[in-house]
């Protein structure tokens, strides 16, 4: 099989940049399984489809017609067809797709999807049970973390640049919930694998982060 990095830990660590520059320094593919969970929450608004409704909205995430399409800074990503890249990005999509991400029976629909990028040269894999559930046997796992209040201060900043309205309070507030969340559900809490390796990027910048995992994988 061909090698996989995984990148694990809670959202607003910064896991998505890192693994994107990652996966582009060392021309692996990228697995960006939240965007998954997002689609299927989006896809279930689009049709309708209550977010509780555990075999409709495991049949949607099945069958999701979506297309990652490499582009200059990033994938564009289209659902039927037409390109969500920024509106999956808010955060009602994000606080939807924590919902159904709760749900096991989605989780296990999105399995083989997730499993099928890993391909050569090799896979740099962001998400919050890519090292402890879709790649166990992945070589180098990592578990990325910063306190709450510093990933609020960074989605505040992002949000702004975006001409967003949040406060810094309410952004804080919605992170503890989600991470509450997504480490207490019943299937694939959020939590580092047994052998992951933790970098607290509270004080990081990125290229740091970036240095530093890439001097793992050279261990
Ligand atoms: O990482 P991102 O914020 O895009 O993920 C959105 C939501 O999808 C997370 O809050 C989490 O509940 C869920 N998710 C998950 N497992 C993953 C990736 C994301 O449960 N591997």
């Amino acid at each position: 099989d061909a090698p996989v990095i995984t990148i694990d830990g809670p959202g607003g660590a910064g896991k998505g940049t890192v693994s994107a520059l990652i996966s582009e320094a060392l021309g692996w593919h990228l697995l960006d399984s939240g965007a998954l969970y997002r689609l299927t929450a989006l896809a279930a608004n689009r049709k309708g489809v209550a977010l509780d409704d555990e075999p409709a909205v495991a049949a949607l995430a099945e069958s999701l017609p979506v297309a990652f399409i490499a582009a200059e800074g990033g994938a564009r990503i289209e659902l039927a067809g037409v390109e969500v890249s920024q509106t999956i990005r808010n955060e009602q999509v994000g606080a939807d797709a924590s919902v159904i991400a709760a749900l096991p029976s989605v989780r296990t629909a999105l399995l083989a999807r997730q499993r099928a990028f890993r391909r050569a040269p090799g896979l740099v894999a962001d998400g919050r049970d890519m090292g402890t559930v879709v790649f166990p046997d992945a070589p180098l796992k990592v578990f990325l973390t910063a306190s709450a209040e510093e990933r609020a201060r960074r989605r505040y900043g992002q949000l702004r640049e975006n001409g967003g309205s949040a406060t810094l309070q309410s952004l804080l507030e919605e992170i503890r919930v989600r991470d509450e969340r997504d480490r207490n559900r019943a299937v694939s809490p959020l939590k580092p694998a047994a052998d992951a390796i933790t970098i607290d990027s509270t004080e990081l910048e990125i290229p740091e982060v970036v240095a530093r995992i890439r001097a793992l994988l050279a261990e």
